[in-house]
């Protein structure tokens, strides 16, 4: 069950009405690195958690991410405030219009959604569950949930950066500083469980582990532990890369006798005639600039 406490989890001080910042800071609202998604993803994961101590930091990191997402919305909420309450009761002037519309999305934000956060990114778009990548398992989930919060924190980061009112900074900053400590405690909770690597069960082919497949070439090769030395064979020969199975590369599949005659068919009507010669649109209408074609001998 969830409480709801009047208090937020941070103070909010916000100086004065910005419309347009409102809608930049809807990106960690309703958009694809932003509270919500953070949230959803965690519950969900904590729904279908097994292990004890995971489900219970899963529930506890996803119940302050929205308690996250109440400060975040009501940032958005204060920087609306003013011009609301304006749009809602007074008679609208020319600079309230020129602020409304200073960027793409913000006069949508004012009009349609009369200046409550709604669920968009800063672009407008609505948010959606394709943000939460989760694949029931935990090797696998909690590496994504580290990429998450790290992309979320980047956000904050460059949100903090844009933002000249110290008390939405602050405030900013409160929320990036959380979501490091979330990074630290989903990195802790991956390597408390022995082993981590590979993720899920079915261990690799040990042909193929450590094989560093040298296929970009032609210019510089940077090499490093992560391409070369004791851990990896590289393989850098263009014949070696092919049929690593040490098969001959080629490809096939069982038809039953009724796809075959299908097949065969289709490859017969379908021939390409290396012999023919066709005059085509392209002849047709040729003119310069057109390249070699095969025009047909002009009458003298
Ligand atoms: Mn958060
Ligand atoms: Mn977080």
């Amino acid at each position: 069950m969830f409480f709801h406490h009047k208090k937020l989890m941070y103070t909010v001080r916000v100086r004065q009405s910005d419309p347009q910042l409102a809608t930049l800071m809807l990106e960690q609202f309703g958009g694809p690195q932003g509270e919500l998604a953070a949230a959803m993803r965690y519950f969900t994961q904590g729904l279908g958690e097994c292990d004890a101590g995971r489900k219970d930091m899963l529930m506890d990191i996803a119940t302050e991410e929205i308690s996250h997402l109440e400060i975040i919305g009501t940032i958005i909420a204060m920087l609306n405030r003013g011009p609301k309450a304006v749009q809602s009761e007074a008679m609208l002037e020319a600079e309230d219009m020129r602020q409304l519309g200073q960027n793409s999305t913000s006069h949508t934000e004012q009009i349609l959604y009369g200046g409550g956060p709604a669920l968009v990114n800063s672009s407008g778009v609505p948010w959606t569950a394709a943000y939460v990548d989760s694949i029931g398992d935990p090797s696998a989930d909690l590496r994504s949930n580290i990429a998450a919060e790290a992309r979320a924190k980047l956000v904050y980061e460059r949100l903090i950066n844009i933002t000249g009112d110290p008390g939405i900074k602050d405030a900013l900053r409160f929320l990036m500083t959380r979501e490091i400590a979330h990074m630290k405690s989903f990195e802790k909770a991956l390597h408390s469980m022995q082993p981590n690597f590979p993720p899920g069960k079915l261990p690799g082919d040990p042909a193929y582990t450590d094989l560093y497949m040298d296929m970009s070439q032609g210019g510089q090769d940077l090499q490093g532990s992560w391409n070369s030395g004791e851990l990896w064979e590289r393989v850098t020969d263009r014949e070696a890369q092919a049929a690593l199975d040490g098969g001959d590369g080629d490809y096939g599949v069982g038809l039953t006798p009724r796809e075959q005659a299908a097949e065969d068919a289709m490859t017969l009507r379908t021939l390409s005639d290396p012999a023919l010669r066709p005059m085509t649109g392209a002849e047709l209408g040729a003119g310069p600039g057109s390249g070699a074609l095969d025009l047909p001998p002009r009458e003298p």
